[in-house]
């Protein structure tokens, strides 16, 4: 199940949070797990880093990429890729670090 059909499924079984936006990410039709490498930059090594490049790869042609960055920093989603960003950049992002300061300390 895709990152977005997964959502989208977990959205219409709590009636909670209908996001149109979902039907239309790029992940759709993709296995889940894309968008979950196993590990941190830090445990999953080479293996974590190249599943974080796939799914980044995807995210930056979604033509709702900024609505699901949007969706993850407001429902502080700690898991996993979501409009082109990992936990750890999107928590950068709520601490008020530049994106590119947070993708500096996750490769470190
Ligand atoms: S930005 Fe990435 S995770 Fe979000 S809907 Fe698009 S492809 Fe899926």
């Amino acid at each position: 199940m895709s990152h977005a059909a997964y959502l989208w499924a977990e959205s219409l079984k709590n009636f909670v949070n209908h996001e149109p936006w979902m039907a239309e990410g790029a992940c759709l039709t993709l296995d889940l797990d894309m968008f979950f490498p196993p590990g941190t930059d830090a445990t999953g090594g080479v293996k974590y880093r190249e599943g974080v490049a796939k799914a980044k790869a995807i995210c930056a042609v979604c033509p709702v990429q900024r609505q699901c960055l949007e969706f993850a920093m407001a429902n502080e989603e700690e898991f996993g890729i979501w409009g082109g960003t990992t936990a750890g950049e999107r928590a950068g992002r709520r601490s008020g670090l530049a994106l590119s300061e947070t993708r500096a300390l996750e490769a470190s």
